[in-house]
């Protein structure tokens, strides 16, 4: 069941949903044609304050004036953590510890020379995304003392009762992390647990994504039997580990598609025809309005090519 969001299409205003009393998920409303219930950034309260990611550049006026509508003021924040660095996720940081001037980053450690020089993400956002990486907006460095590395159980102590497990997810991308609040059994999965719009599943797996590593990671967080699972994009649904347990299914029914269609010199077009006759969950890209079905069909492009780059042991 969705915990909020099925259905919203957006508006003018930037909303935001409470998950638990401790937890809310904001939507970024970027200035982007497609893309007004794609990004979601979480934000924890104890005594402390983190935010989980917090978007690309052109979405930080957002996120500055959605917070300062809860009356949070951007040196309340504490800390930022960021799943991953991926231009939509993390994009923005360079930008938003200007204004969130006490706040740590916390990344993963193949995150950290990205942060403090990001000239090679801005070129393999470029390369990946074209356009859209254009509308997300550059990125801006990290200083290197706002940087804390974040190991796999790291624990971050927000007070109040709220803690935040930090474990290491490559796959993705091998600097992609999630966090599992165990009092309340939430886990936010960044990318590891796929991309759900309106309630679909669909992989994110754009180029150099890890199989291997994905599995792995997935596998790790059905451990955790979150009650509540939230994705990056978009929003927070029950049932954990079920839904992990059906994107691992994806994952390998797509590889399996992808692969052999692949070795066949299917074209891209034609590979996404065999993955809607196979998986009807894509029967969703008919919902869509056209700047969705736009944004979708270039990320889904992204996620085959990097399936089909990718190996599975046997
Ligand atoms: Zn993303």
């Amino acid at each position: 069941m969705a915990l909020c969001c099925r259905g919203y299409k957006g508006g003018g205003k930037i909303e935001e949903y409470a998950i638990t009393s401790t937890l809310r998920l904001l939507n970024l409303e970027l200035p982007i044609p497609g893309f007004k219930q794609f990004i979601g950034v979480y934000l924890f309260r104890g005594e402390k304050t983190a935010l989980v990611d917090v978007g690309p550049k052109s979405a930080i006026p957002h996120l500055l004036s959605t917070i300062a509508e809860l009356g949070i003021s951007p040196k309340e924040i504490d800390y930022i953590v960021l799943t991953h660095i991926h231009i939509d996720h993390a994009g923005g940081v360079g930008i938003a510890i200007k204004e969130m001037s006490n706040a740590k980053v916390l990344a993963h450690s193949r995150a950290r020379s990205h942060l403090i020089d990001p000239a090679v993400l801005w070129e393999a956002s470029l390369k990946t995304l074209g356009d859209i990486a254009i509308n997300y907006g550059s990125i801006e460095p990290v200083p290197e003392d706002r940087i804390v590395v974040a190991t796999d159980q790291m624990q971050l102590e927000l007070g109040n009762g709220l803690t935040l497990e930090i474990y290491l997810t490559p796959g993705h991308a091998t600097h992609h992390l999630s966090l599992f609040d165990r009092a309340n059994s939430v886990l936010i999965a960044g990318e590891a647990a796929g991309v759900c719009i309106d309630g679909v599943l669909r992989p994110g797996t754009p180029p150099p994504f890890r199989l291997e590593d994905a599995l792995t990671s997935v596998d790790r967080l059905i451990t955790l039997k979150p009650q509540k699972l939230c994705y990056a994009h978009f929003g927070c649904y029950d049932n954990g580990p079920e839904r992990l347990k059906r994107y691992k299914e994806q994952l390998l029914l797509w590889y399996g598609i992808i692969d052999s269609a692949t070795n066949a010199g299917k074209s891209l077009a034609e590979i996404l025809l065999l993955l809607r006759e196979k998986d009807r969950s894509l029967d969703y890209l008919d919902t869509l309005d056209r700047d969705e079905y736009a944004r979708e069909l270039a990320l889904l492009g992204n996620s085959i090519q990097g399936l089909a780059g990718s190996v599975r042991k046997s």
